[in-house]
């Protein structure tokens, strides 16, 4: 049946057995021996004390330990708490002290960022290392559960018997930051068991919109493998490929970081049939299929989502790679993860949309007063459903700000057709007003992305005195190609209105800066203008 909470979720994982489940450099792991690992591990956080709602930070790199970690965590009842491996010192200070994490998981660099500052974390009792021995002030997770190799040979453990409603708070995910401090969003059981729908294993949705039950996999249909380059600690990660993965049999193979060469040399060794995360990674995996250095014949989809991904892309993938099947989606930290999806031929028509809500989601676009709008009409994007989070922690200041009788006001500008495919626009924070007429970034970036030099695009408002603000843009431009300024502008102004055509814009010979979820970190390009 259709999971109800995280446990469910783990409960089928364990039932695939002694298929591979998690690949890391040469260490395997079947899901028998996950399995047992975070049994041990649940086991030994009741032990410690952990109680329901408890917090249990997580903050490590993408290892094998980090969906143990996760999961025992959920089975002891507790509130996995994710923290950006990114993060540093005062960052690290605001998830500790925002979450009041009573015991941490963390691997040797992230503890060695946390080491002299853990005196500042009060509700902070117990430090697990991941692949480290005992120092002062922690324990070794590896005491716990031994080294990957040895999961398989773990006693089998028993599922700690607590209730647990599908209602219940099971995670709490920072926000990127993007537009200021990020918030603790709370997802619930039932949110986070929403997962099993993401793309590929999208025919799980059919049978959940006939509200009919899932069926197990043939376990003799060949395996699905899934290249996680993406960081489990944001919800793409975790919900939309590690959640659905174990739900249904695939295999992950993990990358500690995203690097081009060593995904390719990945997809090669262990014939991933899925690749993708977000568009950056996308455009990259584009390069290396034009180079042709590495055999990529075994993927079967190109997915990407989380940060606007330009018509451009689609087109390219299909043109150089027409094997695949690109894919995409939109999504937030409180939407746990993928909340509309997009693939196929739906997607080859539509390039500029992210596809319909999930069947069990609904979306509806607002005017300023609140209003429903018509189909084709641009305004702020609302969403209901049972993956949206329950509020943010410790913030009812901002709950009560984006909450609305069921809703969440995504903050994003959008439109929806007549058929329910979602266009995203902007970023309500980043449309600009040009004397009056409203400029969406998303819409310039998407022309300049068709210009055949150019990698990367952002624009931004530069402030004019009269005017409000005027369009801006950064481009990147592709090693070995050619462009000017005045060339690309006359190239926007041959496809867009005057007053939408950047007044400068800047060529850079790097890909722009982003933060790890593939955002471009506007606020650093604003300062170049
Ligand atoms: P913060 O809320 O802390 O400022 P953030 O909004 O970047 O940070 P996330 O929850 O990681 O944090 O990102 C959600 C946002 O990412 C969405 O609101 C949207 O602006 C953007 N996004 C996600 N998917 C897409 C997509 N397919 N196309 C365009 N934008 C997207
Ligand atoms: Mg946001």
């Amino acid at each position: 049946n259709a999971p109800g909470t995280l446990r469910d979720v783990f409960l089928a994982g364990r039932a695939h057995g002694d298929r591979t489940f998690l690949v890391y450099e040469d260490d395997r792991a079947s899901f028998e021996a996950f399995s047992r690992a975070t049994l041990a591990l649940a086991d030994d956080l009741i032990r410690g004390g952990v109680e329901p709602g408890d917090r249990v930070a997580i903050a490590m790199r993408n290892l094998p330990e980090w969906p143990v970690a996760f999961f025992a965590a959920i089975l002891a009842g507790a509130v996995a708490t994710p923290l950006n491996a990114w993060w540093t010192g005062p960052e690290l200070d605001h998830g500790f002290t925002d979450s009041g994490a009573r015991v941490a998981i963390v691997d040797e660099e992230r503890w060695a960022r946390i080491a002299e500052r853990r005196a500042g974390y009060p509700a902070l009792q117990r430090v697990l290392v991941a692949r480290a021995p005992a120092g002062p002030g922690t324990e070794s997770l590896a005491d716990v559960i031994g080294a990957v190799p040895d999961w398989s040979g773990l006693p089998e453990g028993r599922v700690p018997d607590l209730a647990i409603d599908p209602e219940d708070a099971a995670t709490l995910f920072y926000t990127s930051g993007t537009t200021g401090r990020s918030k603790g969003a709370v997802g619930t059981h039932r949110g986070g068991a929403c997962g099993v729908m993401a793309h590929p294993f999208s025919a799980a949705r059919a049978f959940l919109r006939r509200g009919e039950a899932v069926p197990v996999p043939d376990p003799s249909a060949p395996q699905r493998v899934a290249l996680l380059s993406i960081p489990l600690f944001h919800v793409t990660g975790c919900f939309a490929t590690l959640v659905p993965n174990l739900f249904r049999g695939g295999r992950l193979v993990m990358m500690r970081r995203w690097e081009l060469t060593r995904a390719l040399a990945l997809i090669e060794r262990e014939r991933c049939t899925s690749a993708g995360g977000v568009p950056t990674i996308a455009f990259q995996l584009l390069d290396g299929m034009v180079a042709g250095t590495h055999d990529l014949s075994s993927l079967e989809t190109i997915s990407y989502g989380g940060a606007p991904a330009p018509a451009e892309l689609v087109r390219r993938l299909r043109a150089t790679f027409p094997r695949a099947q690109p894919a995409t989606g939109w999504g937030m930290t409180e939407t746990a993860g993928t909340f509309t999806h997009h693939q196929a031929e739906d997607y080859v028509h539509r390039p500029d949309s992210c596809g319909p809500p999930l069947p069990v989601c609904e979306a509806k676009v607002v005017d300023p007063e609140e209003n429903a709008l018509p189909p084709g009409e641009v305004g702020e994007l609302w969403v209901k459903g049972p993956n949206v989070v329950a509020g943010y922690w410790n913030r009812p200041d901002a709950s009560a700000e984006v909450f609305r009788g069921g809703w969440l006001r995504t903050g994003d500008l959008a439109r929806i057709d007549s058929e329910g495919f979602v266009t995203i626009v902007d970023r309500a924070k980043d449309m600009l007003i040009r004397g009056g007429e409203n400029i969406y970034c998303g819409e310039v970036e998407s022309v300049l992305y068709e210009h055949p030099a150019v990698v990367d695009a952002a624009v931004v408002g530069i402030p004019h005195p009269t005017l409000g603000e005027e369009p801006g843009a950064v481009v990147a431009i592709a090693r070995g190609q050619e462009a000017t300024e005045e060339g690309l502008r006359a190239f926007v102004a041959e496809r867009l209105a005057a007053f939408k055509v950047p007044v400068r814009i800047l060529l850079h010979d790097e890909i722009l800066p982003r933060n790890p979820n593939g955002k471009i970190l506007k606020s650093e390009l604003k300062r170049l203008f």
